[in-house]
């Protein structure tokens, strides 16, 4: 699963988690005080930038859930020269990418001018929750654009669906039973649907262009690689190619984020550098292998001891179950360095979807134990320049 649980770890919005599992005991009392981060330092823009190429965190935080930490939901922007390349679309990251000015066209009444790619790791919705909107409001967000249609990858449809958890729970009804785990095709297919008075209200009264002549949908096949199994562990592969766009190259390899499968990671290679970018994964062989020598590998992270406080909060028969099951599917503080950027020789180790959103950077920069490389904290807006 993903992380369902709220990093300012309140009352309310814990308990709400909880009843996700169907947990209705009474939890814990104690708990966490927020501590908020700083605001941003700065904001990048396309001109005047020190690298042509750049990481952008648009937003840094884990899961689903608003909390007020100040960090945004997950999404990350590649920036080569006017070429953006946005890795998940997590909640307020359009907003952030706006902010940003970095998709923005000097030209034309566009805020998505300069997008080229839009990649998801997952269909988790703190990595797509924003798709919907990208997707609706795009005959406008995209107005005048005459280049390509901007590429869009993610996982494809999935027969299976995983076990009901925790073992013994009555099995629930299925969502859309018809089709209950579409890809990001057929789940771009419904959001036509689902928007369509909008939509044909603006294609006859404004002229404006369908989304399907905007955007270029690619579920990414492996099925000569696997038989998905959300159970399961993804088979060693190596890293295989998604896309060559002039002199950036652009790798995929699968992750291990059980039961969410398939989970991507993908890889950019620029002629400043590389960056491969983890999506949601636990220590995973097929991540560090795509990430062998990287510049800057962008990892995410949770904390363990965090994971403990929750765990504490839940009826002593389901708490080791809860603790390893949100422990299976991500990377621990102590893990990400030591265990997945040490290993994969990547130069410098960013990390992201932080989970809780509100500890302090002292607790994240502990994973410089057991790393030879630099280790960032991302910080929204805030640009990392790239170079070899
Ligand atoms: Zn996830
Ligand atoms: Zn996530």
């Amino acid at each position: 699963m993903c992380i369902d649980i709220p990093a300012t770890a309140s009352g309310a919005t814990r308990r709400g988690f909880l009843a996700g599992l169907g947990v209705t005991a009474a939890v814990g009392a104690t708990f966490l005080a927020a501590r908020p981060e700083p605001a941003a330092a700065s904001t990048p823009g396309t001109r005047g930038r020190s690298s042509r190429t750049q990481i952008v965190p648009l937003g840094t935080a884990g899961g689903p859930i608003y909390q007020g930490s100040g960090r945004n939901g997950t999404s990350t922007a590649i920036v080569v020269g006017e070429r953006v390349y946005i890795v998940d679309l997590g909640l307020g990251s359009l907003q952030q990418l706006a902010s940003s000015g970095l998709a923005a066209s000097a030209t034309l009444p566009s805020s998505l001018a300069n997008v080229s790619g839009v990649f998801f790791t997952h269909l988790h919705s703190d990595h797509t929750a924003e798709w919907p909107a990208m997707f609706a409001t795009s005959p406008s967000n995209i107005n005048g654009r005459t280049g390509p249609a901007i590429r869009v990858y993610g996982p494809g449809s999935r027969g299976t669906l995983p076990r009901v958890y925790p073992a013994g729970r009555p099995e629930p009804a299925v969502i859309s039973p018809e089709d209950p785990a579409p890809g990001i095709t057929a789940m771009t297919g419904y959001l036509t649907k689902a928007f369509a008075q909008d939509l044909n209200d603006r294609i006859r009264d404004n002229n404006a262009p369908p989304p399907s002549s905007l955007f270029e949908m690619h579920d990414i096949d492996i099925s000569s690689m696997w038989a998905v199994d959300p159970e399961g562990i993804p088979p060693r592969i190596d890293p295989f190619p998604i896309w060559e766009d002039g002199d950036v190259k652009i790798t995929a390899t699968l992750v291990d984020h059980r039961p969410t499968a398939p989970a991507f990671a993908y890889r950019f290679d620029t002629p400043d550098g590389s960056i491969v970018v983890s999506g949601d994964t636990t220590v995973s062989a097929n991540l560090i292998a795509l990430a062998h020598n990287a510049d800057y590998l962008v990892h995410e992270v949770i904390d363990a001891a965090w994971i403990d406080e929750v765990a504490a909060s839940v009826p002593e028969p389901i708490r080791e179950g809860l603790r390893q099951h949100l422990l299976v599917s991500h990377t621990t503080i102590e893990q990400v360095g030591r265990d997945v950027g040490e290993p994969s020789g990547a130069k410098n180790l960013v990390l992201t979807h932080l989970a809780p959103s509100d500890n302090p950077d002292g607790r994240w920069m502990q994973a410089r134990r057991g790393y030879s490389g630099k280790v960032i904290v991302a910080r929204e807006l805030v640009a990392i320049p790239v170079r070899a």
